[in-house]
């Protein structure tokens, strides 16, 4: 099979599709893989270790959505993109389609077989291409939150660790998730004192297993929440509720009860945020302040650290990604998994909670 990299064009999106690692898989197993030049640039990967990886470099983006058989990508195709797909081609992408009509008629219309790399699926019922960039994002919040923190950036002052003779500062977590946990590894690493808040009885079980009592856990009940709120100095958001957006668990009138200075990241705020003061910021502009609180609220965190990123993106699609080039739609009717990440086939939307969002019969 050919196998196409275009260079992402989406605004500060430095992620690739393909590193030159997962080229060599590809190669391995006897494809050919074409990328646009220049399409690692954001990740410091030049042409020629494409080309050392055995890629051919394409000079046009057409060349690649024109002859590839199948085309990788990472963020959802722009519009100028989803007018070069075409019928019996595979789209390997982030495609976020649900609260996106005009993509799903796009993609509908070219008649391009897409799957989403979000909406496959594992054994656990996790979804393991959407694991890394949680996380990156948890792990990334407490450094942007120890930043946040820092006196120059708006914060109290202090330092996430202390020092011997002063207390650490408290960090609250809420939700105990993929992104929860991985900011707590980092919070706790730094010498902070965490605290992890959870609705699920059994997650917390099995967080406080795995930090060995180096983490409180607390069930997180209103009165619960506001304690810890109260005495944080670094509070992450961190909930999720499948499919439904994000519960707005700390409002306005609590930020009055916080300590001045004190930092919130909402990683949350992909799906709405669970503060109810949370509006999406950018890299370039990250926080902003309500009532003596420093919000930092990127809804791409990831973007943040491309190379870290985007090696972790592609450790987790090129398992389903080699499938894919291998057998073709055989490798998508063999595996339920796989199946799950089908968003688009033949002018149909597939996938059923896509399709429902969208108003069209899967
Ligand atoms: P996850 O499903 O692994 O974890 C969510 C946790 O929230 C679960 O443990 C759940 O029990 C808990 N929860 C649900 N309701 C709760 C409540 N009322 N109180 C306390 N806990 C509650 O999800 P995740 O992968 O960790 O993702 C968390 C959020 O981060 C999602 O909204 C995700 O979209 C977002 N995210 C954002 C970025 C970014 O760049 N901003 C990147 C990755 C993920």
């Amino acid at each position: 099979m050919r196998v196409g990299c275009p260079k992402e064009i989406k605004n500060h999106e430095y992620r690739v599709g393909l590193t030159p690692a997962a080229v060599r898989e590809y190669v391995a197993h006897g494809h050919e893989v074409l990328v646009e030049t220049k399409a690692g640039a954001g990740i410091g990967a030049d042409d020629s270790a494409y080309v050392a990886a055995g890629a051919r470099i394409a000079r046009s983006v057409q060349e690649v959505f024109e002859t590839a058989d199948m085309v990788v990508k990472v963020k959802e195709p722009q519009p100028q993109e989803w007018a070069q797909l075409r019928e019996g081609q595979i789209l390997y992408t982030y495609l976020h389609l649900a609260p996106d009509p005009e993509q799903a008629q796009g993609l509908l219309a070219s008649g391009v077989t897409a799957v989403a790399y979000e909406t496959v699926t594992d054994e656990r019922g996790g979804l393991p291409l959407l694991a890394p960039m949680s996380e990156v994002a948890g792990r990334l919040s407490i450094q942007a939150g120890a930043t946040a923190l820092q006196k120059a950036n708006g914060g109290r002052g202090v330092l996430l660790g202390g020092v011997p003779g002063v207390l650490p500062a408290k960090v609250a977590v809420i939700g105990g998730g993929v992104v929860g946990s991985h900011a707590a590894q980092m919070a706790v690493g730094l010498g902070a004192e965490v605290t992890i808040l959870d609705r699920s009885l059994p997650r917390l079980r099995q967080l406080d297993d795995i930090f060995n009592g180096r983490v409180r856990t607390r069930y997180s009940t209103i009165e619960a929440l506001e304690e810890e709120v109260f005495a944080a100095d670094l509070v992450i958001g961190a909930v999720l509720i499948p499919g439904a957006a994000a519960p707005k668990l700390v409002t306005r009138e609590m930020l009055s009860g916080m300590k001045r200075g004190a930092v919130i990241v909402d990683v949350a705020i992909d799906q709405g945020g669970c503060f109810e003061t949370s509006q999406a910021t950018t890299h370039s502009s990250p926080t902003y302040e309500v009532d003596g609180v420093i919000h930092y609220c990127v809804a791409n965190m990831p973007g943040a650290v491309p190379i870290t990123s985007a090696q972790a993106l592609n450790n987790a699609t090129l398992h389903y990604g080699l499938a894919l080039a291998d057998h073709g739609l055989r490798a998508i009717a063999e595996d339920r998994h796989l199946r799950n990440g089908l968003n688009v086939h033949r002018g149909r939307v597939t996938n059923r909670a896509v399709a429902d969002a969208l108003g069209y019969e899967a």
